[in-house]
């Protein structure tokens, strides 16, 4: 099996070598960036598995990388922040990073993070196969969705959706009619508890709502969270 690749973006020689070597030791192939630039150019070049990006680099901001990368490629993405600022990390986590660390931080926390993104995203994609052995396609009011491709088409034309949204879709459209609470979305999507960040979970329920013309059949359920109507015909 070829080894799981990660690319990390960081300017700061040392942690960047830090972290290549010591990922490197647990198995990992990696590659640093110094600036966003290179770091964009790596993406399409080495094609990593995950992505290690800090916040602050020289020619552009953690955040547009992270929002340009999650809009092309579902690439998770570990952001290193050296603030402790909330805002910065719920804004990072809304443009589609998995989750963040902050800077100065252990070589194993780092690991633990990077291995959990890692495994929630191997059940993630192993889930609807298993469920539907036939042609793993869900076809769902005017809208078709193939999990393994991460695709979805609204009246036959593709709709964009980051990496979040549409695990976000998946995860209510695996219990149609549940009524999931925020809580509920936030550790199946996210994967963890952060507090403080419901506003995450109502935003991307926002945009999705937008993106798939949804305002009818993704509802909100007043003081709890949100379903997926059933079809009644
Ligand atoms: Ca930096």
């Amino acid at each position: 099996m070829d080894k799981t690749k990660i690319l990390i973006i960081e300017d700061e020689e040392a942690i960047a070598d830090l972290l290549a070597y010591g990922l490197g030791r647990e198995g990992f192939e990696t590659r640093t960036a110094a600036n966003g630039a290179d770091g964009l150019r790596e993406v399409r070049q080495f094609q990593p598995d995950l992505l290690v990006l800090d916040w602050m680099l020289p020619d552009r901001s953690g955040l547009d990388i992270c929002k340009q990368v999650t809009a092309q490629y579902n690439l998770p993405i570990l952001m290193l922040t050296a603030r402790s600022d909330i805002t910065d990390k719920i804004l990072g986590l809304e443009v589609g990073a998995d989750d963040y660390i902050t800077k100065p931080f252990d070589l194993r926390e780092v690991v633990v993070r990077i291995r959990t993104i890692l495994r929630r995203l191997a059940q993630a994609q192993a889930l609807p196969v298993a469920e539907d052995a036939g042609p793993s396609v869900i076809s769902f009011r005017n809208i078709v969705i193939s999990p393994e491709e991460r695709l979805v088409t609204k009246d036959g034309a593709t709709v964009e959706l980051t990496p979040k949204e549409f695990d976000l879709l998946m995860a209510l459209l695996g219990a149609r009619g549940k009524i999931f609470t925020r809580a509920e979305l936030l550790q199946s999507v996210w994967g963890y508890d952060f507090p403080g960040d419901m506003r995450t979970v109502d935003t991307h329920i926002q945009r999705l709502r937008k993106k798939l013309d949804a305002a009818e059949w993704i509802t909100t359920v007043f003081g709890i969270g949100y379903k997926i109507e059933k079809r009644t015909d």
